[in-house]
């Protein structure tokens, strides 16, 4: 996790409604937003609840970024699904907004693979099937991530993955407000992006969170993107062409042939990406050893599996 330098939050913070949380420790920070462990006191009773605490400077940010955080609130807030962060309430305090979030205290995938450099087979079985789970519920209610990345796939206690970070969600409710939202702005970090953001005015529908499946998928195997690059303007390039390669068999790899169909299916034109559904039936994921639950240990070791 990134080191924090900030002002710490208040010991206690306190809802309208007169629910407190009770601060404690960093757990990481994010473009405007930065995030602490905290207990819920029902008064002054503690509940051992324990919850992400997001808090977000009201002033310090432009009125943009303020607009991004309002629709990340209205979508987010709607959802509930094993495999998202589930949000529990927002509310001002002083002159920042707060954000009860579900803890995820096993850090994220990134957090993950800086420890480990890549991971095993049965972990990406597990963990992609969780994160088609979580798609197949966002995009059966119009709802694109946009933003799929290591960096926002939480873990919580059983290591279980939550997709979080809804900032760049867009919520496509019909053809024509798609057309609407379609943004002119790129977002998202190039590693993950789909190379049809790269053309104007196109590759805001729930296609790109397939691209980002493939990319999760080999970069959890391997430990560096498929398009990685050492510039954006590489990256862009590479994205492009369409052409990634995979290293040579190593010691410091991981992956198999069923791993390399997996990534190629996902990693083509938008119109030719399968489905969630489609994604678990292919055979990376059949005959194979998918684990019922991940050691917490995984964050720094490699289990053994049977
Ligand atoms: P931003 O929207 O500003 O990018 P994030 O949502 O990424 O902020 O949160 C900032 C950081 O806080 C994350 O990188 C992560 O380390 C941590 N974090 C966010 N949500 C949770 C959560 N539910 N549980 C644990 N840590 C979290």
């Amino acid at each position: 996790m990134s080191s924090i330098h900030a002002d710490p939050p208040p010991p206690i913070v306190t809802e309208p409604s007169g629910i407190n949380y009770a601060t404690g420790s960093a757990l990481g920070k994010g473009g405007f937003a930065i995030c602490h462990r905290a207990e819920r006191y029902d008064g002054s009773r503690p509940t051992g609840h324990m919850v992400a605490l997001k808090i977000v400077k009201t002033k310090m940010k432009p009125a943009k970024l303020a607009q991004k955080f309002v629709s990340e609130l209205q979508i987010h807030s709607k959802l509930a699904h094993a495999n998202i962060v589930t949000f529990y309430r927002a509310f001002s305090f002083q002159t920042s907004t707060y954000v009860v979030l579900e803890l995820c205290p096993n850090g994220s995938l990134a957090d993950m693979l800086k420890k480990r450099k890549y991971l095993t087979l049965p972990e990406i079985r597990r963990f992609v099937i969780q994160m088609c789970g979580a798609l197949k519920y966002l995009h059966h209610r119009h709802i694109v991530h946009r933003d799929l990345k290591t960096g926002n796939l939480f873990l919580d206690e059983n290591m279980n993955v939550k997709v979080g970070d809804f900032g760049l969600a867009a919520l496509l409710v019909t053809e024509k407000e798609m057309e609407v939202k379609r943004r002119t702005t790129m977002c998202g970090t190039p590693n993950y992006l789909a190379p049809e953001i790269l053309e104007k005015g196109k590759g805001h529908d729930e296609k790109v969170d397939l691209w980002a499946i493939g990319v999760i998928a080999y970069t959890l195997a391997i430990g560096k993107a498929p398009f990685h690059a050492s510039t954006k303007e590489e990256i862009y390039k590479k994205l492009k062409s369409g052409n990634y390669t995979w290293p040579e068999l190593s010691a410091t790899t991981n992956q198999s042939a069923d791993l390399r169909d997996l990534v190629a299916s996902l990693l083509v034109p938008e119109e030719q990406r399968p489905p969630p559904d489609q994604i678990v039936s292919q055979n990376f994921f059949k005959i194979a050893y998918v684990p019922a639950s991940i050691p917490s240990s995984a964050r720094e070791k490699a289990p053994t599996w049977p």
